[in-house]
C-alpha cells in the first residue's frame, strides 16, 4: 500500500500527480513545521489577524497553490474541468494534512473564484482577479448563514418564511443590503464578501435569492467579531453586519436564482470538506504510526501489542473507506451522475464521524501525551470535530441523503409553527 488513505500515484492523472507533488512538498517544508514549532500559538496569540504569519500564504502563492480556480488569463491555474473535484480533492487532502485551519483559508478563496469565473461580469472579474493576484494575504469570503440559523437553507426549505432575513433592495443605480451574517470562514479578514440577501420576500428562497460582490471598504460593511472555535483556529471565522450597505448594480452576481446559480460549488464544496477531514485523518495516522512503532512498554514496541495493532488497523480502514467513497463522490460531481447530489452528502456525514473515531484513536494510542498542546495530537481531535458543523450539521445532510433517495416522500416541507 502506498500512503494510507491516499489514492495511489498511478491512479491519478499527470495534473494531479504535480499538483500532490507541489502541496506535499509545501506542507512538508512550510507547514508542517511552522505548526510544530508553534504549538501554543493558536491559543496565545490575542490578535487572530496575526495568528499565521504572512509568509506561510506568500509561500502558498509562490507554489501556485494560492491562485486555483482563478482563470488563467488573470494568472492563476485553471484545473482540468473534465476532473476538476476529484483534483480539489487531492489538493484539500494534501493542504489539511499540514493544517486544516490553513486549507480552509484557502478553499474558500478557490471556491469564490470558481463562482466568480462563472458569474461575474468581465469587467469586474478583470479587477477582482487583478487585486487577489497582487496580494497574497488577500482572501474571500461566502455570506449565507445568518443568526436565525442555516439548516433551512442547506434542506432548503423553500418556503418564504423560511426565507433570509438579510435584505437587498435595488435602488436608483445601486442595491442597498442590511442584515447580519455569522459563522463566516474568513468573515474575520477577507478582503471580498460574496454576499447572499432576500430580494423577494414573497416567494421560496431558491426563487428570491441573490448574491452580490461586496468588497470589505464597502461603507455600511462591518466586520463585528472574529469567533474563537475549538478548532481550525487559523481560519478566522466572523460576524458581519450590513446596514445601509450600498453596491452599484454591476456588483450583483446572480438575481433571484444565487443558490441555484451557487450550485457550480456547492457539490465540489462537499468534496473537499470531506477531502478536508480526510486529511487531518491521515495527519493523526501518521504520526500515531510513528509513535507506536517507537515507543516502548511491557518490553517491546507498542505496534507488537494486539490491542494497539487493532487500533491502528481500525484508523487504517476508516481513512481508505473515507477514500474510496470520497473518490466515488468526486467522480459523480465531475461526471455531473444525478447522484452526485446524495454521494457528496455521505461522504461529507461519512468522513466526520469516522475521521472523528481516528483521531480519538490516535489520542488514546498517545497515552498522556495525547492530551498535550505541545505534542500536537490533541490538535487533531479539535479540528476533527468542527468538521461535524461544517456545509450544514451531519444530521441536517444526513436528512438531504433520504430526501434524495425518496424525493416523493421524505422532506416535504412540515409547514410553519
Ligand atoms: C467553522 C465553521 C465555518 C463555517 N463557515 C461558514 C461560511 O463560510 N459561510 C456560511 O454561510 N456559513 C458558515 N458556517 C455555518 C454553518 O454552515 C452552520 O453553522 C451550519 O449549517 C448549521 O447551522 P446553524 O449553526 O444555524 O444551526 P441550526 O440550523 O440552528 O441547527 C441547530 C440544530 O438543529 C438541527 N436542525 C435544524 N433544522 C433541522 C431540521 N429541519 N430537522 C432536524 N434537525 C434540524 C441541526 O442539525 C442542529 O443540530 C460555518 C460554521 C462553522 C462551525
Amino acid at each position: 500500500m502506498d500512503r494510507v488513505g491516499q489514492i495511489p500515484d498511478r491512479q491519478l492523472s499527470d495534473e494531479q500527480r504535480m499538483m500532490r507533488e507541489t502541496c506535499r512538498r509545501y506542507v512538508d517544508a512550510v507547514v508542517r513545521p511552522f505548526i510544530a514549532d508553534n504549538r501554543e500559538r493558536e491559543w496565545t496569540l490575542t490578535d487572530p489577524a496575526h495568528r499565521l504569519p504572512p509568509g506561510i500564504l506568500e509561500e502558498a502563492d509562490k507554489a501556485g497553490i494560492r491562485v486555483l480556480g482563478v482563470p488563467e488569463e488573470y494568472g492563476g491555474v485553471r484545473l482540468d474541468p473534465a476532473t476538476e473535484a476529484q483534483t480539489f480533492a487531492v489538493i484539500a487532502t494534501e493542504i489539511s494534512r499540514g493544517d486544516t485551519g490553513l486549507a480552509d483559508k484557502l478553499v474558500q478563496n478557490w471556491k469564490i473564484a470558481v463562482l466568480l469565473r462563472a458569474l461575474a461580469p468581465a469587467h469586474l472579474q478583470a479587477q477582482l482577479f487583478g487585486a487577489y493576484m497582487s496580494d497574497p494575504q488577500y482572501l474571500m469570503a461566502h455570506c449565507l448563514t445568518e443568526p436565525r440559523g442555516a439548516s433551512d437553507r442547506w434542506l432548503p426549505y423553500n418556503v418564504p418564511e423560511a426565507a433570509m432575513q438579510t435584505r437587498a433592495v435595488h435602488e436608483d443605480g445601486y442595491w442597498r443590503i442590511d442584515g447580519r451574517k455569522q459563522f463566516i470562514s474568513n468573515g474575520y479578514d477577507a478582503s471580498l464578501y460574496i454576499v447572499y440577501a432576500n430580494t423577494n420576500p414573497s416567494v421560496g428562497m431558491l426563487e428570491g435569492t441573490s448574491s452580490f460582490v461586496v468588497p470589505r471598504d464597502t461603507p455600511g460593511l462591518e466586520v463585528t467579531r472574529c469567533n474563537e472555535t475549538i478548532g481550525g483556529r487559523y481560519m478566522n471565522n466572523g460576524e458581519i453586519v450590513f446596514d445601509d450597505c450600498r453596491v452599484p448594480d454591476d456588483h450583483l452576481l446572480a438575481r433571484d436564482d444565487a443558490l441555484r446559480s451557487a450550485g457550480v460549488y456547492f457539490r465540489p464544496g462537499k468534496i473537499i470538506v470531506a477531502a478536508k477531514n480526510l486529511g487531518v485523518g491521515i495527519a493523526a495516522f501518521e504520526d500515531t504510526a510513528a509513535f507506536v512503532q517507537e515507543r516502548v512498554q511491557g518490553g517491546k514496541v507498542l505496534i507488537k501489542h494486539q490491542a494497539v495493532a487493532l487500533r491502528l488497523a481500525a484508523m487504517a480502514t476508516k481513512l481508505e473507506a473515507v477514500s474510496a467513497l470520497l473518490q466515488r463522490a468526486a467522480v459523480a460531481v465531475d461526471h455531473g451522475d444525478p447522484d452526485a447530489g446524495a454521494l457528496c452528502d455521505m461522504v461529507k456525514v461519512f468522513a466526520s464521524q469516522e475521521i472523528l473515531s481516528v483521531c480519538q484513536h490516535a489520542v488514546e494510542l498517545h497515552g498522556g501525551y495525547g492530551a498535550m498542546l505541545e505534542v500536537g495530537i490533541e490538535k487533531y481531535l479539535r479540528d476533527a470535530s468542527v468538521f461535524l458543523h461544517s456545509d450544514a450539521t451531519s444530521d441536517v445532510a444526513s436528512f438531504k441523503i433520504v430526501k434524495e433517495l425518496f424525493p416523493a416522500t421524505a422532506g416535504v416541507y412540515a409547514g410553519s409553527e
